[in-house]
């Protein structure tokens, strides 16, 4: 368990910042991450009092603050019309409500972890990160930096026109994924993010434009199998790497035929 010699509710994110660059202190989301750590940290950093746990939609783009809990993710009207009911999809499983309401998009988006969903599903719409220090990073970008001291204020999706859909395995309700698959095609470019290989989540464009001429049971398996041939796999507890390679193309074609539905 994490030990906090201090906790200082910051009164701006210059604050936050300030205070974050000692290495001993660390900022504070949810908890729900960090406090599994053992960890003897100076001061915690609280960003509860800066109104980040909104989610602002402006013409052309969904602004979302870091302290936005994933349970505000899932229920957002606005955002879930926008990806088709992808996030609400993505995070729903997350263990359970009461969690939900509390774990937030930052801590998730900063912790880059393999198995997360939340990761995936926005790698799959056009989005950034905005940082305090390093100002605004793609998504994709961000996902392979190395951990710093920065602190993330919001990520914002820019409504590029969007069809998408989620998909994931869990081996049992509510547990971490197995597999995730997030496809979407964004300003007509088709793109799939696949997490939980167990490494953290990918993006692959279709650049051979397998799906130019529509979706197709025949053009979505084309497109799963070069999806997963151009992904790397390995074994955990929850799935072995043939068992992950082999079921890429399978929710890769599903989030498809879903599409094609929708
Ligand atoms: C038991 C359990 C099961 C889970 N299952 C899943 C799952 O199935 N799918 C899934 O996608 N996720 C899962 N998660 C992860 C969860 O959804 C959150 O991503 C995770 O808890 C981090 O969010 P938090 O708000 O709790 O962050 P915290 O634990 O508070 O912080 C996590 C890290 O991010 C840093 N941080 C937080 N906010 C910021 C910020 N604004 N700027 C810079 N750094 C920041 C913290 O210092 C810390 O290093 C699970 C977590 C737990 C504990």
């Amino acid at each position: 368990m994490i030990q906090l010699k201090q906790y200082v509710k910051v009164q701006s994110i210059d604050e936050a910042y300030a205070l974050n660059q000692n290495k001993r202190n660390v900022i504070i989301g949810g908890m729900h991450w960090l406090k599994m750590s053992r960890r003897n940290a100076g001061i915690g950093i609280d960003l509860s009092g800066l109104g980040l746990d909104k989610i602002e939609e402006t013409e052309d783009a969904f602004e979302i603050g870091c302290m936005t809990s994933l349970r505000t993710l899932e229920l957002d009207e606005a955002l879930n019309e926008y990806c088709n009911g992808a996030v609400r999809d993505a995070v729903k499983d997350i263990v359970g409500v009461q969690f939900r309401n509390t774990a937030t998009i930052g801590g998730s988006i900063f912790g880059r972890y393999g198995f997360s969903d939340v990761l995936t599903v926005f790698l799959a719409m056009d989005t950034s990160v905005v940082c305090h220090h390093a100002g605004e990073i793609p998504l994709e970008e961000f996902a392979q930096m190395k951990y710093d001291r920065d602190v993330v204020e919001k990520i914002i999706v820019k409504k590029s026109p969007i069809k998408m859909a989620y998909q994931a395995i869990r081996r049992i309700r509510t547990d971490f994924p197995a597999l995730t698959c997030a496809v979407s095609c964004v300003d007509g470019q088709y793109r799939a993010a696949v997490g939980a290989r167990p490494a953290k989540a990918r993006l692959i464009l279709d650049e051979d434009n397998i799906l130019a001429d529509g979706i197709t049971q025949a053009s979505a398996t084309a497109f799963g199998e070069a999806v997963a041939d151009k992904l790397n796999y390995s074994t955990n507890m929850r799935g072995s790497a043939e068992y992950r390679k082999m079921t890429t193309p399978v929710l890769v074609r599903r989030a498809l035929m879903q599409i094609a539905e929708d």
